[in-house]
């Protein structure tokens, strides 16, 4: 049976965590894997999480299961977050899942269930994960142009051009903020020039928001997302907590699918706890119950999000240094654009050789597209990069 197998191709960003672990370069800088570090290179549990554990450990006495789709006050306070009172709750429905990654297979399990024949479009670039997962699912799939080379912005002009080519019934997978791997984000203006297109061409939005808070702030960051589920009749939404909540490994997702009216609700909700249970029955909890205790407890919340406010002015801070260092050694405004992305990533517009020099003569680890993780870096380590940066003719 297993002599049938062939060998998957190594994920890129696992080799390269690998890769720098087996570097004995005492200096090396990792700005690879998608995960917030502090100053120290940590990734730390937030204090609300420390203290939501703590009295959930006190209060819970049970550990049976959930409902199949998972905690109802999961799904009302998270999508609360997200979607502000945009959309009226009686025609959301919501299931929880196994992270972001759980809520994206999810919608894709969903849209295949409805309408088999329908196309999903993705921006070029986007998170590997996302054409990894429709190719596996053998979902039909094209790209729309969206990032600039030349500016590192979002080439808006050319994202509408190619979308004009979306038919009926196909799918628009947008990411609700601090696209990954670029950083370059569409302005609240170009966000209403795609729900017009969206509209026009009776296509699904399917808005993935990881970075809710790491960007702009919590509702800045949301303000997209909203524009389109005011808007369009029905969105799906793919949600994670790993990030914003900083419990990677708890696995907690949410997916969101907004009907056109209450009448069609059950039915949608019925369609997503069918999938959980085809795929692993009930959702994990814990996580979700953390967030849930956080989101509903006003001092958990407040303290939530200040460190979480803390934590986005950091990148912010990291960003503004990188930009202003390579503006001094370059004379030129050339790196600027840095300052302008928003959330964990920017995309250096290096070639793959340049990535590659600054790994082998530098010790500095980044994504083989030139994605760095801003976070990775510190106050002492950015001039280091920008040297880097320089010396490799980037
Ligand atoms: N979407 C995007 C764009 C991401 O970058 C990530 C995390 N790398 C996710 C979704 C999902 O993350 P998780 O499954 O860890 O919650």
């Amino acid at each position: 049976m297993f002599d049938a197998l062939k060998p998957q191709p190594a994920d890129k960003i696992l080799a390269l965590i690998q890769a720098f672990k087996e570097d004995p370069r005492r200096d090396k800088i990792d700005l690879g894997v998608g995960v917030y570090k502090d100053a120290t290179g940590l990734t730390p549990v937030m204090r609300a999480i420390k203290a939501a554990e703590k009295r959930l450990w006190e209060v819970e006495d049970s550990k049976t299961y959930t409902t199949l789709a998972g905690d109802p006050a999961y799904a009302a306070a998270l999508s609360g977050l997200i979607l502000g009172d945009t959309v009226e709750t009686g025609r959301i429905a919501a299931i929880a899942t196994p992270g972001g990654t759980g809520a994206i297979r999810q919608a894709l399990e969903l849209i295949r269930l409805a309408r088999p024949g329908a196309k999903i479009w993705l921006s070029n670039p986007t998170w590997p994960n996302h054409p990894s997962i429709i190719r596996f699912l053998g979902i039909e799939m094209a790209e729309y142009r969206y990032f600039d080379a030349a500016t590192r912005g979002v080439d808006f002009d050319a994202m509408l051009a190619d979308l004009e080519a979306v038919a009926e019934g196909d799918v628009v997978l947008l990411h609700g903020c601090c696209h990954n791997p670029t950083g370059a984000n569409l302005t609240l203006a170009q966000w209403g020039a795609v729900a017009d297109l969206l509209i026009r061409k009776n296509a699904l939005p399917f808005i993935d928001i990881a970075y809710q808070g790491f960007g702009d702030g919590l509702e800045a960051d949301a303000a997209g997302t909203r524009l389109i589920a005011a808007r369009l009749p029905e969105v799906l939404i793919a949600a994670s907590c790993s990030k914003n909540f900083g419990i990677y490994r708890e696995r907690a997702g949410l997916l969101l699918a907004i009907a056109s009216g209450a009448a069609k609700q059950p039915v949608l909700q019925g369609n997503l706890a069918f999938l959980n249970r085809q795929n692993y029955s009930f959702p994990p909890d814990h996580g979700a119950r953390l967030v849930t205790m956080i989101l509903t407890d006003e001092a958990l919340r407040a303290d939530w999000q200040a460190e979480l406010e803390e934590v986005r002015l950091s990148m912010l801070g990291l960003r503004r240094q990188l930009a202003d260092e390579l503006r001094r050694l370059t004379n030129s405004d050339r790196f600027d654009f840095i300052a302008h992305h928003r959330g964990m990533f920017s995309r250096l517009g290096a070639s793959p050789e340049q990535v590659e020099a600054m790994r082998r003569d530098h010790g500095i680890y980044m994504v083989g597209d030139s994605r760095l993780n801003i976070a990775g870096l510190n106050a002492a380590t950015v001039p280091v990069l920008a040297r880097a940066i320089v010396a490799t003719g980037v």
